[in-house]
């Protein structure tokens, strides 16, 4: 078979997963390509979910971003951040509303309007995000707490954040603290792990064979959708570039500069 002929076959998928940050904008950069993309599933009414492990923002925090910033306008549904995935795993496992949250103010508020309970001190989990005005106190109790046997819950494995200043701490890094001090494995939500994206394929109400992840990350995106059995879909336009996939066993099913190469 010709490449051309190959090409004529790709598979139409019915739903989209789609990371946001090196993938519909680089910080606070635009990327035109990927905004006509959004533009051209919602004419089309193809169903999206933007797919994010950064739990420091609502889902209304994402959506006015997007429209502010980058002149995408969708509805809170169509965003799924680790903090709502970590929320909706809670809930499914169904052994308690006592939350210890390490976390900044938006996901305190996801918590309590999930019906959450937010403590102090013996909770039944942990729910470990990025805090970046994280203390010694709440690090230390919520050692104890694990300690204790509250179930050890962290958003997102994400050890750095790229901005200006260099390669800040994240999410990942307070995680390594916690299970320093613990001794304890957390169930991690975010990319690349699992929970998030059958949450996020449960909220679109599609089978997992019609769905395609798209993402700038290798390890993050990519990942998430090779482990979860999801086709792939790699852009060259943020963090991973083809010199980090060669050799890989693990192959994106698809690698594209940018995303005016693609048809949906
Ligand atoms: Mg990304």
């Amino acid at each position: 078979m010709s490449s051309d002929q190959e090409e004529n076959i790709i598979k139409k998928y019915k739903g989209y997963l789609i990371d946001l940050d090196g993938t519909v904008y680089k910080g606070a950069e635009r990327i035109p390509t990927a905004e006509i993309f959004v533009k051209e599933l919602q004419d089309k009414n193809i169903p999206f979910l933007f797919v994010t492990n950064n739990a420091t923002k609502t889902a209304t925090e994402v959506k006015e971003n997007l429209l502010h910033n980058f002149q995408i306008d969708v509805t809170e549904d169509h965003i799924y951040t680790s903090a709502m995935a970590a929320l909706d795993h809670l809930k499914e496992l169904n052994i308690g509303k006592k939350v210890l949250v390490v976390g900044e103010a938006s996901l305190k508020q996801e918590v309590q309007s999930a019906g959450f309970e937010m403590v102090d001190k013996d909770p039944d989990f942990v729910l470990q995000a990025l805090d970046r005005g994280v203390t010694y106190q709440q690090l230390e109790a919520a050692c104890l707490a694990i300690q204790k046997g509250a179930t050890f819950v962290a958003t997102n494995p994400d050890t750095n954040l790229p901005t200006e200043k260099g390669f800040i701490p994240g999410a990942g890094a307070l995680t390594a603290f916690l299970k320093a001090c613990t001794q304890k494995e957390p169930l991690i939500i975010g990319k690349p792990y699992p929970t998030i994206m059958a949450g996020a394929i449960k909220r679109m109400q599609l089978d997992k064979e019609d769905v395609i992840m798209v993402g700038d990350n290798y390890n993050t995106d990519i990942l998430a959708g090779v482990h979860y059995g999801v086709d792939t879909l790699m852009v060259l336009t943020g963090f991973s570039q083809l010199v980090d996939i060669e050799g890989k066993d693990e192959q994106p099913t698809y690698i594209l500069n940018d995303l005016s190469e693609w048809e949906v």
